[in-house]
């Protein structure tokens, strides 16, 4: 194969084939042939059979041959959910959770959130009375452990995904392990797109056989089973790029462009890393395919967590006649979901992964190069209903030499504190609210930090939403500039016209309704008071002190470009543009989060008075680097 030219003029992008092959594909019709056509509706019998006669059944099939969706079923339809027992099927992202969920409820024609249901950090949407099927994250499972620690409620648990060794997979794989021994009537299944299934298998196998309990008829085998799901394949045809690109994004964009020029239809995914290149992305289309008179038949979706339940609805509704869908996506797509349509996938080479650097004791997200097997598994989306092609956006040669074979789990690149002890930082500025008097105002701001961002940043307007943002501006900082946002979205009776003219964004807005609404159940099932500060900003950036003091930070003296050092590492860090301090540089900050960039940038910035910290740290502040610091 010859390489071609995918683009013509400035931008040009060059790429060279070579082949690869990839699972199986179908139609669409009724639901129930649908189901049926699936790679794992020939296993049925094996898989129940399996379960039944086996503590700990390995599954590994091609992403899209039915696993998540066909096997709890399978399961129910086989009676592990009778007398009122549950099965369970975990998934390392939130968004999948929601999404297979919706999809079995609507394949058993019931309404989600009674037979089935999921459960994700601050949604609960099943009902312990029915609920039958459930899926969770990895995350939730773990927490529900504190309450049940042998998870008696479930008779079968699957953990899926289990190649993407999330850092919670691989706590549950190891806990599960050990509820096993004691608990002979529970199955696990362990399930996932490729995974070493034999080190797997080696890892369960249990090592001496427990003393049978009292009545108990019948013990599986100790002895893991391993099944392995034939997918049917299509090929998808690569093309690397001649020469390695410096702008993903723009890359990406231009090999969209081209394809909807070039190409016979068939739906795009490209594989970005994040919201912001996402949103990057899609206002780039829009605004490159300005004159092009077929721009109109494109459909641009991005797809990362966070989305609505509509726009969910949105990726996986079959493509209107003449028109052509353009999926943009992050990692969620390479394996956790399966879209029909693609045809051709495009890979930026690159996903979002979480570091940690035990020496300046800093975690981050960064922006990191994917393994051989991710881009393979990417390659893969494109062979779904017919032959598709796979544009790699970087050279052959890298892809050869320099990729990494696997990813690291991420348990080996993160901060264990979180996993040890669940969200300490939150729960303690929670606690301390009760003390301070501010209660009510630290649950809104609490409710505010765990959504991803409540302004709407994907109108492209940055102008605009910038101008927005100081409207409601506070001197203090971000978590004071939440409580304003609130006031106003709850004076303008949680108007989402309200939400559109001040760039916030509605459907967030409405989430921290609800977060606010738990915390607020929690707090007063633990007896915190609930109490407001009417305004009084010292109470509330006492309260958030207390919970992140570990955070705290000093502007450089002679700094003249808004240069902080963290008070524990004496790390570069600065304010990110989003925050209504950039530029203000208040001589002592906390931070909420790091994220990292080209530099280290602190994300949700409040300002503090340096001597709160000897006050309400006094175990980790007293004799260390504040020797030097002004009272
Ligand atoms: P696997 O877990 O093996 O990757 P799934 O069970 O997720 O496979 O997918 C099986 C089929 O169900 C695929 O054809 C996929 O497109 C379809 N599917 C899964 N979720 C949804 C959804 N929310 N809407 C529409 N189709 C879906
Ligand atoms: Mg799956």
């Amino acid at each position: 194969e010859k390489p071609r030219l995918l683009d013509d003029g400035e931008g040009g992008v060059l790429f060279f084939s070579s082949s690869y092959s990839s699972s199986s594909g179908f139609g669409f019709s009724s639901t129930e042939k649908q189901r049926q056509r699936l790679p794992v509706y020939k296993y049925r019998t094996a898989i129940l059979y399996l379960v039944e006669t086996h503590a700990t059944t390995i599954i590994v099939g091609e992403t899209g041959s039915g696993k998540t969706t066909q096997i709890p079923q399978f399961l129910k339809e086989a009676g592990w959910a009778d007398g009122g027992r549950v099965i369970a099927c975990t998934q390392p992202r939130r968004l999948a959770v929601q999404a297979v969920a919706s999809r079995v409820a609507e394949e058993m024609g019931v309404k989600l959130g009674e037979e089935v249901g999921y459960t994700i950090r601050f949604e609960d949407l099943t009902n312990p009375d029915v609920t039958r099927v459930k899926f969770l994250t990895d995350g939730v499972l773990l927490r529900e452990m504190m309450d049940d620690p042998l998870l008696t409620k479930y008779s079968v648990i699957m953990v899926d995904e289990a190649h993407e060794r999330s850092i919670s997979t691989d706590m549950l794989l190891g806990l599960l392990k050990k509820i096993q021994r004691r608990r002979p009537d529970l199955r696990l299944i362990i399930s996932s797109a490729t995974i070493e299934a034999k080190s797997m298998s080696t890892f369960f196998q249990m090592s001496k056989r427990r003393r049978a309990l009292e009545g108990e008829t019948f013990e599986p085998k100790v002895e893991p089973a391993i099944l392995s799901v034939e997918g049917r394949g299509f090929n998808v045809q690569i093309f690397y790029l001649e020469e390695p690109v410096s702008d993903y994004v723009q890359s990406a964009v231009s090999t969209v462009l081209s394809i909807h020029e070039q190409e016979p239809p068939g739906d795009i995914l490209v594989f970005l890393t994040g919201q912001d290149d996402i949103d990057a992305a899609v206002q780039l289309i829009v605004e490159e395919g300005q004159n092009d008179r077929k721009r109109s038949e494109l459909i641009i979706l991005p797809l990362y967590s966070g989305l609505s339940r509509a726009e969910q609805d949105l990726i996986f509704s079959p493509t209107p006649r003449g028109k052509r869908k353009v999926v943009i996506s992050t990692n969620i797509a390479e394996t956790s979901l399966t879209l029909e349509g693609i045809v051709y996938v495009i890979d930026s080479g690159f996903s979002k992964q979480r570091f940690y650097n035990p020496i300046t004791d800093i975690e981050s997200l960064i922006v990191a190069p994917i393994s051989k097997a991710s881009a393979r598994q990417r390659t893969g989306r494109a062979g779904r209903i017919r032959p598709g092609k796979c544009y790699r956006l970087y050279t052959e040669e890298y892809f050869i030499n320099e990729m990494p074979a696997e990813g690291i789990p991420e348990m080996q690149r993160s901060n264990l504190v979180t996993c040890v002890i669940q969200e300490p930082m939150i729960s303690k500025m929670i606690l301390a609210s009760g003390e301070l008097g501010c209660s009510e105002e630290i649950m809104t701001i609490a409710a505010i930090l765990s959504i991803q961002s409540i302004w709407a940043s994907s109108r492209g307007a940055q102008k605009e939403l910038d101008e927005a943002r100081l409207r409601f501006a506070a001197a203090e900082g971000d978590h004071v500039t939440f409580l304003n946002v609130y006031k106003g979205f709850l004076q303008s009776n949680k108007s989402s016209q309200w939400c559109h003219k001040n760039f916030i964004n509605y459907q967030a807005m409405k989430k921290v309704m609800e977060v606010r609404e738990q915390l607020r159940r929690i707090a007063q099932r633990l007896g915190i008071i609930l109490k407001s500060c009417e305004r009084d900003t010292t109470a509330i950036r006492k309260a958030v002190t207390a919970g992140f003091f570990a955070n705290a930070c000093q502007l450089e003296a002679y700094s003249h470009n808004g240069m902080y050092k963290t008070v524990r590492g004496s790390q570069e860090v600065y304010i990110h543009p989003s925050s209504v301090l950039f530029r203000v540089n208040p001589k002592w900050v906390i931070y909420h989060s790091l994220v990292s960039t080209d530099r280290q940038y602190m994300r949700n910035v409040v300002t503090i008075d340096p001597g709160w910290l000897t006050e309400i740290a006094p175990h980790f502040y007293q004799q260390r680097q504040l020797s030097h610091m002004p009272h």
